[in-house]
């Protein structure tokens, strides 16, 4: 089952298009990583997907059916998050935001529990730092116990302890078969918590899939010897990698996918006088991929 299909979405602003035909979509279970640079069209999706936004044309289907009312309540989400009252408790708030919602008024311990909030649920809201307070966003997400989480950039502004709460959150969340879709503009995150991706530039998709899938074009072997300039005039006799490069006093070796052969490449070199004092098997890095895809 596909928990959000999308068919050649569009959406202008005026003179702006914000997306332009795009299509993909999210298999139930997954975390599903909107990953693009700002102004690429992340929250105009999922604005689009929880009808905060009408799309200009194309179509899409929640839980592979037409969307409703019903379809929209199995789903939590930041974007129509009321903002919270500085004066009030954690609990205050949830209480305020179940009743907006019309659910999850019987779920606040238990959502507040999740977030790892439960020994300040009763601080007011302005002594939170930035991380618990998006902590308790994704609380409010959680009341009545949503099948489905959107976030948009849920790290966005955290420093480095907050970030890493929030993404060992989306992970348990994850374990507990939730399906997450979270936009972001960083690939380093991406990369560590989603196990698909659409990776949007300027409103149009430039590839989705299972985030192995997409990282994995290419192995990268590193390189290392005593002598730099003889490893490399010895590698010049190497077949079977596709380029070579220097970088940090390492030799590069760039091989498709699953064809690279470490004993041979080190066999080789040590039958041509090369001692090797380093190798390493490395995947292309997405963020390397993401420039290869948007430049
Ligand atoms: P992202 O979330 O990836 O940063 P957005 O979906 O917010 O991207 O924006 C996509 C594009 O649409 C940008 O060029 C942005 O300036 C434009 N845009 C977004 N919202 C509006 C709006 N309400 N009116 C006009 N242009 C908008
Ligand atoms: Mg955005």
């Amino acid at each position: 089952m596909s928990i959000v299909s999308v068919e050649n979405l569009c959406k202008n602003y005026g003179s702006v298009q914000a997306l332009n035909s795009v299509t993909f979509s999210v298999p139930k279970g997954s975390v599903f990583g909107i990953l693009g640079p700002n102004g690429s069209g992340k929250t105009t999706m999922l604005g689009i997907i929880m009808d905060i936004l009408k799309a200009t044309s194309g179509s899409y289907t929640l839980f592979d059916e037409v969307p409703d009312e019903n379809s929209r309540r199995k789903i939590g989400t930041f974007l129509e998050t009321p903002n919270f009252y500085h004066y009030l408790s954690a609990v205050r708030n949830l209480k305020i935001t179940a009743a907006i919602k019309e659910r999850g008024d019987k779920d606040i311990d238990k959502v507040l529990e999740m977030v790892n909030l439960t020994e300040r649920k009763n601080s007011k809201f302005s002594t939170y730092s930035l991380g618990m307070k998006q902590r308790l966003a994704i609380a409010s997400c959680l009341l009545g116990d949503p099948d489905v989480l959107i976030l948009d950039e849920p790290t966005n502004g955290l420093d480095p302890v907050g970030i890493a709460e929030i993404r060992q959150l989306i992970k348990q969340l994850h374990q507990q078969g939730k399906t997450i879709i979270m936009a972001s503009h960083l690939l380093d995150e991406v990369e560590k918590v989603c196990t698909h991706v659409a990776i949007l530039k300027k409103g149009k998709l430039v590839a989705t899939g299972n985030v192995n899938e997409i990282l994995a074009n290419d192995d990268i072997v590193e390189l290392g010897a005593p002598d730099l300039e003889k490893l490399k005039a010895v590698l010049k006799q190497l077949t079977g990698y596709s380029s070579i490069r220097e970088q940090d006093n390492l030799v590069q070796l760039f091989y498709p996918a699953g064809t690279t052969n470490l004993e041979n490449i080190n066999r080789f070199c040590f039958k041509n006088g090369v001692v090797l004092n380093y190798m390493q098997l490395k995947k292309k890095s997405l963020e390397s991929k993401f420039f290869e895809l948007t430049n």
